[in-house]
């Protein structure tokens, strides 16, 4: 232990104290020890530090920040550089604003499209996420801050996402979604990391001794903190056995009653408590200083520049066809007559909804900085209703102005309502009146841009009606001007997907239970997700994962490959300079144990002069080959020959080497059992049969239905007359929030938390006890219900008093 003199000191309650937060976002503090409280703040894409009243899911005001582009913007830079850069200028920021703690960034796999939160998250792919994520990471903590990773692990769905549980294969979770998270630990260490609030395979993520005790702190050496997501703590006793070490947000004494208790009962040991006191006082002790140390405010013009370096890295140019005069649609030159038209042009989608918004030092937008390019523009038209619903008047105006313009630059958009956290998406695709707009206007002029804002892939069927499409994703409170960059040939565009866009939805294997209603999701596809399944099912998509083009040419070339690095040399054959995001998969055609028809081992970006060549070398380690073998419960590599696949994209293969591995010689794991839907990754509608083979067991039966983690959203199937009102009034109130095109994150959150978030998040005016009578009450006992809450409340009140200013005293100087 680091900390031992001082916490012998401690008196058992203050050890517990300790561990939790007191407010909304601070930790609790003990003076006379000098452990200050650790701040903590969101977020993933810019501070969102909330000087007034602080909520968790971005309600009240915060001091403005940078807003950075979101998670998958900077991913599809695949720019590990300035992805720590945009780490480094977060954590200035934070430490400014006083914040120990920033709350980011967020890794988890893009399992589905669907998920309401893949903006915040970097890829689908694992060794790209961890890699980014690791970037961040290291910028932010170059402040002398804590960076803090999340949500660990099996987060792939807002749909019940305080009590959804995660029922995933062994190698499935190693494979993907761990890898992202090792990664991360092992190569940027990160002060602290959070918790999700999902289970795993039947036991919350936060108390789940195999995630966090087996694989995060004995296996890949994390000595920092474990932080619960907000009210994401089901049992604090059984996390912090197992390694959790913070209960947030403020659950009160209960929760320090429940550890008092767990000692007197012997199931937790005061040693365990001391080990997550130690992290406790190992991380106040280095953030707080360094907090405290810098400088109070920042360079919000230089962060702002930063913030659209990183969005413009970040764009994708999807698609850029010839247009009459024979020559791609983009760059527009100098002088081209434009017309502007979209709402999302003059007041921009350029950021998520929920704990991530930032209150942004200032916002571009299109509209205000068209007139400093050199283009001629000719005017603004809204052309339809930001929400939806048809407006001729609107189309019209529009209609009339891109008939008298040379270009029409059309800023499409997924609206908010469409992607937020705590609500899954419903589809994939645009509003209708966009796509009916960009129909229409391809009539009157065939000279179509599209710029589209979206944190996740949209249908694209109408791609086939605008010459030039360029993907901005959500482009930060700088976005506007990076786009323009783009458009007039400033920047040579070289972002590239790290998401595959599937042509339909239910192309995508967990579609047909995604995003899953019940209690359990099952991660039926196992390590089919992305490309990992497109790729090896052969199935047709819209756009490969790795795409995107360039205003010029690279030509690849000079291969040589060992099983530890490949080297190879890119050069630039156009006119102008750019940037080619080189990818290595590694592949093995010939297997016994199933595996992806390719899967990525490495990535390179690289900026190239007309004509330059540059040699480039990417690394390989024994894991770029190895599967999760779940029988010897290691990492392992078959022998034989491997393809090393130098890549444009995943289906854009420029050069092949291929190198001979002598292997560990592991027994095949799945010997015995019918693994034959995985083999040919035929997925996307996985019997029972077949998942309870890869699993290696039955599949989980679901728990009983009233309980602790009962949801709000499930109160109807309760006993209670009041908590149907409850669940009746939640409902309007959510059904209204979403017709009006604004998602209610409160409602949302409540919607989709257990009973038992109550006492979590009341600062102790609730705890776990009445908890339990109101469950009481929903069972069915209603008298008694409701005086057993009355006694509890009472009890609870006596007990906060006395526990409260033992502590108290005990931690003055
Ligand atoms: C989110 C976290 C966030 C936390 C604090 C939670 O609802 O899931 O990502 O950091 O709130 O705002």
């Amino acid at each position: 232990m680091r900390h031992k003199e001082i916490i012998d000191e401690l008196s058992l309650e203050e050890k517990c104290a300790l561990l939790q937060g007191a407010t909304a976002f601070g930790s609790w503090q003990n003076e006379r020890a000098g452990i200050p409280s650790v701040q903590f703040s969101d977020g993933p894409n810019g501070v969102r530090h909330q000087a007034g009243a602080a909520d968790h899911l971005g309600l009240n005001g915060s001091e403005p920040a940078t807003c950075f582009p979101t998670a998958v913007t900077v991913a599809n830079s695949w720019d590990e550089a300035l992805a720590e850069r945009v780490g480094e200028a977060m954590g200035a920021e934070a430490a400014s604003q006083g914040v120990d703690v920033l709350l980011g960034p967020g890794l988890c796999i893009k399992r589905n499209p669907l998920c309401g939160r893949n903006f915040e998250y970097f890829s689908e792919d694992p060794l790209v996420a961890g890699k980014m994520a690791a970037a961040y990471v290291r910028g932010i903590q170059e402040n002398g801050i804590a960076a803090c990773p999340k949500h660990f692990a099996v987060n792939s769905q807002e749909t019940r996402r305080q009590a959804s549980n995660s029922i995933v294969d062994e190698r499935t979770l190693r494979e993907i979604y761990l890898a992202g998270f090792e990664t991360v630990v092992r190569h940027s260490a990160p002060k602290t990391i959070m918790s999700s609030y999902n289970l795993v395979n039947g036991t919350y993520a936060n108390e789940n001794e195999h995630l966090l005790k087996g694989i995060l702190r004995d296996e890949w050496g994390f000595g920092g903190a474990v932080v619960t997501d907000w009210g994401g703590s089901n049992d604090h006793a059984a996390g912090v056995a197992v390694g959790s070490t913070f209960e947030m947000p403020a659950p009160g004494l209960g929760s320090v009653r429940e550890l008092l208790a767990a000692v007197a009962a012997g199931t937790l040991s005061e040693a365990d408590i001391d080990e997550r006191v130690d992290e406790v006082i190992e991380l106040a002790s280095t953030v707080h200083p360094a907090v405290l140390a810098a400088p109070s405010s920042f360079d919000a013009e230089a962060h702002h520049a930063l913030a659209r370096e990183a969005a413009t890295e970040g764009c994708v140019l999807l698609k850029n066809d010839p247009t009459a005069g024979g020559s791609p649609l983009l760059p527009l030159a100098a002088g081209t007559g434009v017309a502007l038209i979209g709402d999302f042009a003059k007041t921009p989608r350029y950021q998520g909804a929920g704990s991530s918004a930032v209150n942004s030092t200032k916002v571009d937008s299109l509209l205000d900085l068209i007139g400093e390019t050199s283009l001629d523009f000719k005017g603004y038209e809204p052309g339809f209703e930001r929400h939806g619903g048809n407006n001729d008047q609107l189309k019209n105006a529009a209609l009339k102005l891109a008939k008298a313009a040379d270009v029409a630059i059309l800023a499409l958009a997924l609206d908010e309502i469409a992607e937020s956290e705590g609500a899954d998406r419903t589809g994939m695709a645009l509003n209708d009146n966009q796509v009916e707009l960009l129909r229409d206007v391809t009539a009157v002029n065939p000279n179509v841009v599209v710029l589209l804002s979206a944190g996740s892939c949209v249908e694209s069927d109408w791609m086939s009606d605008a010459p030039a499409v360029l993907y901005c994703a959500l482009g930060g409170q700088a976005g506007a001007g990076a786009a323009l960059d783009i458009v007039t040939g400033n920047v040579c565009p070289s972002g590239k997907l790290t998401e595959t866009w599937p042509r339909r939805l239910a192309d995508v294997p967990s579609s047909a239970a995604f995003p899953s209603d019940e209690k359990q999701a099952q991660y039926r596809e196992g390590i089919y997700v992305g490309y990992r399944y497109f790729d090896t099912a052969g199935v047709d998509v819209a756009f490969p994962f790795g795409h995107g083009l360039s205003y010029t040419t690279f030509a690849y070339g000079n291969l040589e490959a060992s099983e530890r690095d490949v080297t190879f040399t890119v050069t630039n054959t156009g006119k102008v300079a750019g940037a080619e995001v080189a990818q290595v998969y590694v592949a093995k055609p010939e297997h016994e144990v199933f595996r992806a028809a390719q899967e990525l081992a490495g990535f390179a970006r690289i900026e190239l002069a007309p004509g330059e060549s540059k040699v480039v070398t990417i690394p390989l380690t024994s894991r770029s080959f190895a599967y999760f073998n779940t029988q010897t419960n290691a990492w392992e590599t078959e022998g034989g020959e491997y393809e090393l696949r130098v890549s444009a994209s995943s289906r854009d293969v420029r050069l092949i080497a291929r190198v001979t591995l002598e292997g560990t010689g592991a027994p095949n794991p799945y010997a015995g059992r019918d693994v034959s839907a995985y083999e040919s990754a035929d997925v996307l509608s996985v019997s029972d049969a077949s998942f309870k083979a890869l699993l290696g067991h039955a599949i989980p039966a679901e728990g009983a239905a009233i309980g602790r983690n009962m949801c709000f959203r499930d109160l109807n199937h309760g006993r209670s007359p009041i908590f149907w009102i409850v669940w009746l009034v939640l409902k309007g109130i959510k059904s209204r929030a979403d017709k009006a095109g604004k998602p209610n994150l409160n409602v949302l959150f409540i919607w989709n938390m257990p009973l038992r978030a109550l006492a979590k998040m009341t600062n102790g005016m609730v705890n776990m006890r009445m908890v339990d009578a109101l469950v009481m009450e929903i069972r069915g006992f209603w008298i008694i219900g409701i005086l057993r809450f009355i006694v509890e409340f009472v009890v609870n009140l006596i007990q906060n008093a006395i526990l409260s200013s033992k502590i108290a005293s005990a931690s003055k100087k």
